[in-house]
């Protein structure tokens, strides 16, 4: 997904209290920003962020992080936050690029990330560019504690077959998949429509997903 260009973008992003400038993978700057040490969520590639603000709204005790490259995504996101009435204090947003998740999080310290609707980069010579790439699952287990998991969700075949094969090849195990979601009554329980999911699915398309692991 990539907004038109919106000049004042940069700037509401660098202002608004939601949104996390300089992170750094310091052990406690995470603690501090959230001034408690419950268990982070982060959602790579967030969009406009609908996803993750319902997480949010549901699970005061989590701290979610959204992730998300282009400020003119990212601005729609904010100025959903900024409508509620109370923004979940649970909740802040990076705009960067996930190659550098790994100087913003120290090891372990991530419980869960959240891929959903990736940009599939469908020619072979930009297969790295894929969020779940054998080079992004790498990256992910690094900030990803031991237990931690990986949920993942598309409605492109080809990118979750491609996903699928690189789980082994990066030493990941696969928990739990579908090839219907919405069918599938375990897996869908307590499913939160991305915005992608809600439009793809509305044109009949199923929806795959999977749980993995280390
Ligand atoms: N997750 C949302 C949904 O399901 O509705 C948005 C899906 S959209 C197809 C993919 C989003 O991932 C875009 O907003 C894009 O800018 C973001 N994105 C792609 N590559 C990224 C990266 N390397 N780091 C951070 N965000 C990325």
């Amino acid at each position: 997904m990539r907004l038109r260009n919106i000049p004042s973008a940069d700037g509401i992003i660098a202002e608004s209290p939601f949104c996390i400038q300089n992170p750094s993978s310091c052990p406690d700057f995470w603690k501090n920003v959230f001034q408690n040490e419950n268990p982070i969520h982060i959602e790579i590639g967030m969009g406009k962020g609908d996803f993750i603000i319902q997480l949010a709204q549901q699970n005061p005790d989590i701290n979610y992080i959204g992730i998300e490259k282009y400020t003119s995504v990212l601005l729609r996101a904010v100025q959903k936050l900024q409508r509620l009435e109370a923004a979940p204090a649970c909740l802040r947003f990076l705009c960067m690029d996930a190659e550098n998740l790994s100087e913003v999080f120290s090891p372990n310290e991530v419980s869960r990330i959240y891929l959903n609707f990736s940009d599939p980069w469908p020619k072979k010579r930009h297969a790295r560019r894929r969020l779940t790439s054998r080079q992004f699952l790498s990256l992910y287990d690094q900030i990803l504690s031991s237990h931690g998991t990986l949920e993942f969700k598309t409605d492109n075949k080809l990118l979750f077959d491609f996903s699928l094969e690189e789980l082994p090849e990066a030493h990941w195990n696969l928990d739990s998949f579908t090839y219907d979601l919405h069918q599938d009554a375990q897996m869908n329980q307590n499913n939160i429509m991305t915005e992608y999911e809600k439009k793809f699915s509305a044109l009949g398309n199923p929806i795959y997903k999977f749980i993995a692991s280390r």
